[in-house]
């Protein structure tokens, strides 16, 4: 049980705020602060509590903080946002303070347009190997409607560039359900991206979050989103086109060709404990999850002066771990919830502690468990939070 953990790096910069983004992410800032902000992350690293003891056992959160570091996910904001060498360095950092496994999975996620290919060679030479670009459509209206930087030639020519650098596990993110978005427009976008042979594909609905520019509009009533119908039309037609074209759906939003999965976000679905650096990065360690500050001023000041970083914290209690555990695990449309290592962790099977939920959504169709896996079926996958819901 959690031989291994995770390992989250965050970067807030961006070249322009995106119309639908609620990350923890600023365009604007330039030279001294991003200086800055590297420096205070720098050391924020290097102070992490890598000495903490081993949990007790029936720690509910597993522990973690000693523990070997198997994934590195550099994500934001935009990574690539700041110079090549710094994010080699703040590897460099975490490898010198954290027990990073020799086969570990280092993730840069990118924007086409924030790079070229002197800069992937450099993080490639840092030991980044695996690398996600947020490309979101392939079409040139859409992406002016999602105030994207890139071009769709741009975002290709990223994905060319990161291959000839040697990255060899190479991840695209797309997104539909977009304002005036038509079918034809998202089978264009699943096309072009499927020609591009990438290891990994992470294809998600929007989701207007409050605050956002989009969030604005739909206020405004000047949002036209496709309905709920074209929505799930679109999401059978990802399914479809990325398992034609060889790629195993694993998760609700995520397809990726055999043993490339995202290793770092499966500790998260696994509900496995990571390390969070930086500003507004969680990290969940010995059964606690921490938020630091969010502002990468504040966040800065802090570390400087030795103040407290924490935005929010909580202890979650065995019953709230077990929940998530199961609410995580259910977006593993292939792996589930594995009864065995829930059993192993918190000392309960979730057949039996569970089993009135489980009969009604096995009953529905929803659920279905093979072997020791707790799992939705192909039809509990489009209902999936309600099935999810049921279980916190
Ligand atoms: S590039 Fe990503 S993190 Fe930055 S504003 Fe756009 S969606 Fe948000």
């Amino acid at each position: 049980m959690h031989s291994t953990v995770g390992c989250y790096v965050h970067i807030p910069f961006c070249v322009r705020k995106c119309a639908y983004c609620d990350f923890n992410s600023y365009s604007g800032y330039t030279g001294g602060h991003v200086e800055r902000y590297v420096r205070a992350l720098t050391q924020e690293i290097r102070r992490s509590p890598r000495l903490t003891p081993p949990p007790h056992r029936g720690t509910p959160g597993g522990g973690g903080a000693g523990r070997p570091v198997d994934t590195v996910f550099f994500g934001g904001g935009t990574p690539t946002a700041i110079p090549a060498t710094d994010e080699a360095d703040l590897l460099r950092t975490v490898r010198e303070t954290l027990p990073v496994t020799p086969d570990a999975e280092i993730t840069t996620e990118a924007n086409p347009g924030t790079m070229d290919v002197a800069q992937l060679e450099v993080l490639r030479a840092a030991g980044f190997n695996r690398i996600s670009f947020g490309v979101q459509s392939f079409d040139a209206g859409l992406l002016q409607t999602l105030d994207r930087i890139h071009s769709a030639e741009e975002a290709k020519n990223a994905v060319r560039a990161a291959r000839a650098a040697s990255f060899g596990n190479v991840s695209l993110d797309l997104m539909f359900a977009l304002p005036r978005q038509t079918l034809a427009q998202w089978r264009d976008t699943l096309e072009q991206a499927l020609a591009l042979e990438t290891d990994h594909l992470s294809l998600y609905s929007l989701i207007v979050e409050e605050g956002t520019g989009f969030w604005t509009l739909r206020q405004k009533g000047r949002l036209p989103l496709p309905d709920e119908d074209t929505a799930a039309e679109m999401y059978q037609m990802a399914i479809d086109a990325a398992q034609g074209a060889g790629y195993a759906q694993y998760e609700i939003s995520n397809f990726a060709r055999p043993g490339r999965e995202c290793r770092h976000n499966l500790h998260y679905w696994r509900n496995d404990p990571y390390h969070g650096f930086g500003c507004g990065a969680v990290a969940y360690l010995d059964g606690a999850r921490r938020m630091n500050l969010k502002s990468p001023a504040r966040y800065a000041e802090a570390v400087e002066t030795g103040g407290d970083l924490t935005f929010s914290s909580e202890t979650l209690t065995r019953e709230e771990t077990m929940a998530e555990t199961m609410m995580l695990g259910l977006r593993l449309t292939q792996e589930g919830v594995d009864c065995a290592r829930f059993t192993a962790r918190f000392g309960a099977d979730p057949r039996d502690l569970y089993a009135c939920e489980i009969e009604t959504f096995v009953r529905r169709g929803l659920l279905e468990v093979c072997g020791d896996h707790l799992r939705l079926t192909p039809r509990g996958v489009f209902l999936a939070n309600d099935v999810m819901m049921a279980f916190i």
